[in-house]
């Protein structure tokens, strides 16, 4: 095919906040798939705060992007044509792919997926990546108990969302962190958590104290930075710390110096234990499954924020850094038909 389509490349490594100039659109031809690939649309790109990672040139649990290169994340698609038996036309699928309007991609790099269960974008959401890290992050290292105070930071975003609400469904008292006033009434009003801190209006610790009365067992970290030092003093016996993230460093040109931890650990026997989703990847079905029973069953919500346009999809990944989104956020490309 002689049709042009387009297509985003990292240019540059950004220094600090990645600003437009570091990315470029430019145009390519739509591939031609050959025996074995398929050819997708793109009609859904998540954007991730992890991508930040990549676009810097350093040893990690995924390689760099290249520059020059096709940024890539997770995609939901659209088969145009397939030259392989197990996809036909019209298939919805998902997988790892560039961000373009078009992927000849091939066919172990794509799985189908079910949309009479949820829209095809929640598995880019609270079925896909995201679930899962909550689900594996919180359930295997956190392990929370019935009546414990579970404290999750990055509380209104695609993985803190689905943490809290994993934990009130394990019968935990669970408490949130988050940047707006609207986040604060949305993890009350609309996802049942027992209290929310504004880490932007209000003292963290003071409202820590105030709202975690018999301690903290578990703090599901996804932030870093001043949020994380904060939950320490409150630890009890035996606490858990799934360690997820820690956007608040992610743009930092230096090293992002904080207080010493081990004390803490050490005067509570608390474990904290850094992870990425992958080393659960065996295990996906089991997760993806029970995800999808409580969605079901109505004891899970879920939110996304929907930039439109491919045109957007920069925008849309800057925007994470200034918790623009409400759960997880997505770019749309296009209709799926
Ligand atoms: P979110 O949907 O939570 O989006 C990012 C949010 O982070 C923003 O909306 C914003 O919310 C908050 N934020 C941005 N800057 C800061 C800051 N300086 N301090 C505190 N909060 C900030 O993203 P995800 O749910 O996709 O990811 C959450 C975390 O989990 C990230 O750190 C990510 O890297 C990590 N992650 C790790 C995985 C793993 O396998 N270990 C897999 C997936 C994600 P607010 O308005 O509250 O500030």
């Amino acid at each position: 095919m002689n049709i042009l389509q387009q297509q985003i490349k990292l240019m540059k490594r950004p220094l600090g906040t990645p600003k437009q100039e570091d990315f470029e659109f430019t145009q390519a031809p739509i591939g031609e798939p050959a025996e074995g690939e398929v050819l997708v649309r793109t009609n859904y790109i998540s954007v991730d705060p992890y991508l930040r990672g990549r676009m810097n040139d350093v040893k990690s649990y995924v390689p760099p992007f290249k520059l020059d290169s096709v940024i890539s994340s997770g995609v939901v698609a659209q088969v145009v044509e397939s030259k392989s038996p197990h996809f036909q036309k019209n298939d919805i699928v998902t997988g790892m792919l560039g961000w373009q309007e078009y992927t000849v991609a091939e066919e172990s790099a794509i799985r189908k997926i079910d949309t009479t269960l949820a829209p095809a974008s929640a598995y880019l959401s609270v079925l896909g990546m995201t679930g899962l890290t909550a689900y594996f992050g919180l359930l295997e290292i956190g392990q929370p108990k019935k009546g414990e105070t579970v404290v999750v930071s990055g509380a209104a975003g695609a993985v803190g969302s689905v943490v809290g609400q994993i934990a009130k469904i394990k019968g935990a008292q669970v408490v949130g962190i988050a940047g707006s006033d609207g986040k604060i009434k949305y993890l009350i009003d609309e996802l049942g958590f027992d209290a929310a801190i504004n880490y932007k209006t209000e003292d963290v610790k003071t409202a820590l104290h105030k709202a975690c009365p018999n301690g903290i067992d578990v703090y599901f970290e996804n932030v870093g930075g001043e949020i994380g030092d904060a939950v320490l003093p409150l630890l009890n016996k035996f606490a858990r710390i799934p360690v997820c993230g820690a956007i608040s460093s992610y743009n930092n040109e230096e090293a992002d110096i904080g207080t010493r931890v081990q004390g803490y650990l050490i005067k509570t026997s608390s474990l904290m234990r850094g992870f990425t989703v992958g080393d659960y990847a065996s295990r996906f079905r089991e997760g993806s499954e029970a995800l999808a029973g409580w969605l079901k069953e109505g004891k899970l919500n879920y939110e996304e924020t929907v930039t439109d346009g491919f045109d957007h999809t920069i925008d849309a990944f800057l925007d994470l850094f200034k918790g623009a989104n409400l759960g997880k956020a997505i770019v749309k490309v296009s209709e799926i038909e």
